[in-house]
């Protein structure tokens, strides 16, 4: 065998545990084989001895997480003979559909709420060439016209209703799995629709069953696309535990909400898709839904952002906040391993960035004098 170093997406890496056929047409852009990365700084600020990994998933090629479900359901969507794909979005899906549709070949519907769309996303959708329609209305508003026409009209349905989104975005707790050695303890995601947890803990209870075993018992999450169907635990599986931002968090309240709320928009979700799995999700893992405020999200994003480098958008930093949090309440106990999933590129949402910043005087406006260059530094260093 001759030493192949080209990484071809995460299908081609997981082909064997993944729904494809040995001659599927892969529509891949590469996504997947994110980075984890072991925080070194934030432990110490928060004065507590945790092992705390962030798996940055906003390094995907379209900036967030959904690539991992976009590959497999686009790559099935073009098998099973689809010209046109549609999703409603807050963002994220819609930046995904449009590049993978654009590598594809074929049309990429997406529906939008006006004007709570973050910049970035919205010129991905753009560039990329979907059509583009937004509503006057949320998420949730979109996403049940989406299910009507597509019951009236020859499209493709790629949120993460569609089982094979699911079946992509597993893959991440493979790879976590298998650079710890181990599942960690307890795993934190920001929960919108829920479908990321839901894939999360699939892809650990299939590792766990003894990695890529196929068996034909149908799966209660995916209705037989996994190869899971609780079979002896061979390997750990963490702790699931699901962050919502606390304007829109209908799985604290125990009910959907009608107008969610929060700076978090890729969460601005109050009627979850995947309610019923994720409440199965929590009990089996015997993890727990907790919420954040829009201020601890920021807060979150930016301790991460200056003390360790690393840029998330706004809902992504709803894990590292919430897990912070429980670290230092004592509900995630010191010695702990910890996995927070960062969902999304910090560059998705400059707007929120910029305004955050600008508040605490990080931009000053000086003449171009070697002077007041000067000055400025001395003042910089001082604050240091
Ligand atoms: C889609 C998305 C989420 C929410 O994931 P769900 O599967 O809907 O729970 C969180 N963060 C970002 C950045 C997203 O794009």
């Amino acid at each position: 065998m001759p030493f192949r170093t080209r990484y071809t997406g995460l299908i081609d890496k997981y082909r064997d545990r993944l729904p494809v056929h040995d001659d599927t047409r892969i529509i891949s852009l590469g996504e997947g084989n994110t980075p984890l990365i072991r925080l070194n700084n934030i432990p110490r600020v928060i004065g507590k001895e945790v092992d705390i990994y962030v798996k940055f998933e906003g390094l995907n090629p379209t900036g967030s997480f959904k690539d991992r479900g976009m590959t497999m359901a686009v790559t099935r969507a073009v098998e099973e003979g689809s010209k046109a794909i549609i999703c409603a979005s807050t963002g994220n899906t819609s930046a995904a559909a449009a590049a993978y549709a654009a590598r594809a070949g074929i049309t990429a519907f997406v529906l939008i709420p006006e004007g709570k769309i973050a910049m970035g996303k919205l010129a991905q959708a753009m560039m990329h060439g979907a059509v583009v329609l937004q509503i006057r209305g949320n998420f949730d508003a979109g996403m049940r016209l989406v299910k009507e026409v597509a019951e009236a009209a020859p499209v493709t349905i790629v949120n993460s209703i569609n089982p094979y989104r699911l079946q992509g975005q597993k893959t991440a707790a493979f790879e976590i799995v298998e650079e710890l050695g181990r599942a960690p303890d307890y795993h934190c995601l920001p929960v919108g629709n829920a479908g990321n947890i839901t894939a999360h803990w699939i892809g650990y209870c299939e590792y766990s069953s003894g990695s890529g075993d196929h068996v034909t018992e149908a799966c209660t999450f995916c209705k037989g696309h996994c190869s899971y169907a609780g079979g002896a635990i061979v390997g750990n599986r963490p702790k699931m535990i699901g962050y919502q931002a606390a304007g829109s968090a209908p799985f604290m309240r125990g009910a959907m909400v009608d107008d969610p709320d929060t700076v978090a928009t890729a969460i601005r979700i109050g009627h979850p898709q995947s309610w019923d799995q994720a409440w199965k999700v929590r009990e089996e893992s015997g993890g727990w839904f907790d919420e954040c405020t829009d201020e601890e999200i920021l807060a979150a994003q930016k301790l991460l952002a200056q003390n360790e480098g690393v840029f998330c958008e706004p809902a992504s930093a709803a894990s590292l906040a919430g897990a912070l949090r429980d670290v230092k309440n004592g509900k995630i106990p010191e010695g702990s391993s910890i996995v927070c999933t960062l969902t999304g590129n910090g560059l998705k949402d400059p707007d929120t960035a910029i305004s955050q910043c600008r508040a605490d005087g990080t931009m000053l406006t000086i003449d171009a004098t070697l002077d007041a260059v000067r000055d400025a530094i001395l003042k910089g260093m001082e604050g240091n």
